[in-house]
């Protein structure tokens, strides 16, 4: 292993903003991990393929890029139908789901083609066409940062939610992801097709003869037809959060806009589509300078080219402003933005 000084982090984020880092290894044992964490820099941040963060200016302390690797399959002893699945963190997230599907295995077909690595998977639960990672995921194993104490935790302990988990909130930055346990079936496996287009795109199949690779199939159709390539335009994926509402708001909105988009959560609380309200309020395609909103799917900040972090923060933060004004949602980040304080706090 190897530890730089002073590396430019464009090459290491989707958004592809030049940024420097004062430190920067990248770790592919765990010895290595602990080795690094003895050597007691400060600050220190987990990237994995940076699909999902906004640096904002220099990073003052270490970046540990993962690079672990290894995946393995074993009998579930308490399901027949079932295969325990364990993946090391650095690995490719998509190219983890075509393996599993290699192995005729179903259960994370509908999450094909998310950018990033396994080990940021949890970070956020990323979920996409009607399932998330929590739906699937079984147990972790964590490198506590300040101990160096290898923890193995259940799924269900990580307090998963709507592009949410402890590790975003209270264990924020105490924790570096190793492992990712999976239980994902090889007989009878429920397919969900209800989402999207998925249903048209698989056309003609008869549901009893659907497989979970056909599923995949269409569902990497569906996003390279609506995703903009960050190898091509850089961006990190839906920038903010789908808001939240109660019945009495949504009713309001739905009087002076009838053609709003919502769906039922649980009692009285509705979603949003963020998209909608971009859209609604014409960001679509709308730039400022070197930023823009995406032609096809606004809710994705755009750099077109040489933007700095603070150009795509200052964009971020005048177009949730609109969103407040023009409709009284407050937009959330879903991005990881660094430094942490830099996105406004509202009121
Ligand atoms: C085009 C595009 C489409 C996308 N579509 C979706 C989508 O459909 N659904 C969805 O949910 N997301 C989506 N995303 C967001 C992104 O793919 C996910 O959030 C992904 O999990 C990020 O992985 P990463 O390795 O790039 O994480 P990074 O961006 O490197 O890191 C993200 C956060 O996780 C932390 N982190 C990273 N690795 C670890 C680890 N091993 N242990 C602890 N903390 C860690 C980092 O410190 C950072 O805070 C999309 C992004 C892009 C660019």
């Amino acid at each position: 292993m190897r530890v730089f000084k002073d590396v430019n982090l464009a090459n290491y984020h989707t958004f592809g903003v030049s940024v420097q880092s004062a430190w920067f290894a990248e770790v592919s044992r765990l010895t290595d991990l602990l080795t690094l964490l003895r050597s007691g820099v400060h600050p220190t941040l987990v990237l994995g393929e940076g699909s999902n963060v906004l640096f904002t200016r220099d990073f003052p302390g270490l970046v540990i890029k993962n690079a672990m690797s290894g995946k393995s399959l074993m009998p579930d002893p308490t399901d027949p139908h079932r295969v325990v699945v364990e993946v090391a963190s650095g690995e490719n997230w998509h190219a983890f789901v075509r393996w599993t599907l290699e192995q005729n295995l179903g259960g994370l077909e509908n999450l094909s083609l998310i950018p990033g690595t396994t080990g940021a998977a949890p970070v956020q639960n990323i979920g996409a066409y009607g399932v998330e990672l929590a739906d699937v995921l079984q147990e972790l194993e964590v490198l506590e940062l300040h101990t160096g104490k290898l923890l193995r935790l259940k799924a269900a302990d990580c307090g998963f939610g709507y592009r949410t988990s402890r590790f975003k909130g209270e264990w924020k930055d105490q924790f570096l992801i190793t492992r990712l346990f999976f239980a994902l079936s090889s007989q009878q496996h429920q397919l969900h097709t209800a989402y999207g287009d998925i249903e048209s795109h698989l056309g003609g199949i008869p549901p009893e003869q659907r497989t979970p690779q056909q599923v995949s199939e269409a569902v990497m159709a569906i996003r390279r037809s609506k995703l903009p390539d960050p190898a091509q335009l850089g961006n990190a994926g839906s920038f903010f959060k789908n808001p939240e509402t109660d019945r009495d708001t949504r009713d309001a909105l739905l009087k002076k806009y009838p053609d709003l988009v919502s769906f039922p959560l649980r009692e009285n609380r509705f979603k949003v589509p963020a998209a909608w309200l971009l859209d609604k309020a014409g960001w679509k395609g709308k730039s400022i300078g070197r930023v823009a909103c995406h032609t096809s799917q606004p809710l994705v900040i755009v750099n077109t080219g040489g933007a700095s972090g603070l150009e795509i923060l200052d964009f971020a933060v005048t177009v949730a402003a609109d969103i407040r004004e023009k409709f009284g949602f407050r937009l959330e980040p879903e991005v990881n933005i660094f430094p942490p304080g830099a996105w406004p706090e509202g009121d």
